[in-house]
């Protein structure tokens, strides 16, 4: 057993180190972090690395989808188990809710609903990895997909996305990247980590990419339509007449109700090349043999995705222009911390650090610990989401801690100037 276990556990860290230099996980750096905070101070911890805008009040969710909640568990309707692949009616409302940005109809049978959108993204991974099989991921990312591919034994290959030209991806490297054995590429839009929205003809220009490469296209939107500035959100499947596209998304931040576990999987297929390709088969064949979504809240899609007021949403949009400018001008006001690009959309952004200008630091992880010992504020360090000496800082955060947690930090850069 212990000969097994120990050949088990090396393989996914072989495969982890092989394809990564992400060698740990979001939530194990924040819980290492958290073990570095001291006891003794007695002010509160701030941590600006999570996020969550459902851990906030600012950012509650409408009473719509709490009502929509409530009446689908009255009802009684709800309380058995669920078809794999989720209730027509949920399945339905995805359908007409994408739709609406789509230049054709998206039918039922193209949505799986999945418990959020980490399962959606365990799934594909999951249905594409194959022996010998690789994915181009992006660099920074979201480190659960390299996790996920590890588990799966589904080789990793990075492309960058570039810092100088708003975070758009490299298609350079992307082609130079890609081979025979490459089943998709991942694009993430709006961008996590770092706040970025692809215009229109940047998506085109990778759905084009794709083409040339014989290989699909993933797209997490996870943060569909969480925007503020000058690109509008572009769904990925307007794009899929010229190539196949995977979208994957869910309700958690748009609706700020990340522990309602409800999330999609949809095939963009106007011209039925997925369906011959087989995938649907075995997304379903997966989806059969994993835990579905609670069906109360299946039940209560509907409602959630067409009833929810105009005016929830625009107000979350304005929190988060506003938390996000905050944000931005008071790095400003560091100067070992640079902000390339100001955020678009979702919920973190990117800031450089420059240890050169700093004593007694060695990097960003050295930083993050050292700020959460001294200062008792938490960020994450970029290593950790692919990009050495660069912080990863959520926007989703109440505007008083927010300011609080800059403030703290500019003590620090002060404290540790050269
Ligand atoms: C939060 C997040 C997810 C997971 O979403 P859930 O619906 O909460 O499972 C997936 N991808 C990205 C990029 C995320 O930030």
């Amino acid at each position: 057993m212990e000969k097994l276990w120990s050949k088990l556990s090396s393989r996914v860290n072989e495969e982890l180190n092989a394809s990564t230099d992400i060698t740990v996980t979001v939530r194990g750096t924040l819980s290492m972090l958290m073990q570095n905070i001291n006891p003794e101070d007695q002010r509160p911890v701030l941590s600006l690395s999570h996020g969550d805008p459902g851990a906030f009040s600012c950012f509650r969710t409408s009473h719509t989808a709490e009502q929509a909640v409530v009446d689908a568990l009255r009802s009684a309707k709800f309380n058995c188990y669920a078809p794999f692949v989720g209730i027509l009616p949920a399945r339905r409302a995805v359908a007409d809710y994408l739709s609406r940005d789509l230049p054709y109809k998206l039918s039922p049978d193209d949505v799986y609903i999945t418990s959020g959108c980490a399962q959606a993204m365990e799934v594909i991974v999951r249905v594409v990895a194959s022996p010998g099989a690789n994915i181009l991921l992006p660099r920074p990312g979201f480190p659960n997909y390299e996790a996920l591919c590890a588990f799966s034994h589904l080789e990793i290959r990075h492309y960058d996305l570039l810092p100088d030209n708003n975070w758009e991806v490299d298609l350079e490297a992307v082609k130079e990247l890609a081979d025979e054995n490459t089943v998709a590429v991942l694009v993430v839009n709006p961008g996590s980590p770092c706040g970025n929205v692809f215009s229109y003809e940047h998506l085109k220009k990778i759905a084009e990419t794709a083409k040339e490469l014989g290989i699909l296209v993933v797209a997490d939107e996870v943060y569909g339509h969480l925007t503020f500035g000058s690109n509008p959100f572009v769904p990925m499947g307007v794009f899929a007449s010229i190539v196949p596209v995977i979208t994957l998304g869910s309700i958690s931040k748009r609706w700020a109700v990340t522990g309602w576990r409800i999330g999609w999987i949809v095939t963009c297929d106007p011209t039925g090349t997925l369906q011959q390709s087989k995938i649907a088969e075995y997304i379903k064949a997966y989806l059969n043999i994993i835990s579905d979504p609670v069906t109360f809240i299946q039940g209560a899609l509907l409602d959630i995705l067409e009833k929810t007021e105009a005016d929830f949403f625009s107000k979350s949009i304005s929190l988060l222009r506003e938390t996000s400018e905050i944000l931005c001008d008071r790095i400003q006001e560091i100067p070992c911390l640079n902000c390339p690009t100001k955020p678009e959309g979702a919920v973190f952004i990117m800031v450089e650090l420059d240890v050169s200008v700093l004593k007694g630091i060695d990097d960003d992880m050295d930083f993050c610990i050292k700020l959460a010992k001294e200062e008792s504020v938490i960020v994450l360090p970029g290593v950790t989401v692919g990009l050495k000496n660069w912080l990863r800082i959520s926007f989703s955060v109440d505007a008083i801690p927010l300011e609080d947690g800059i403030e703290r930090i500019k003590v620090f850069c002060q404290r540790h100037a050269k």
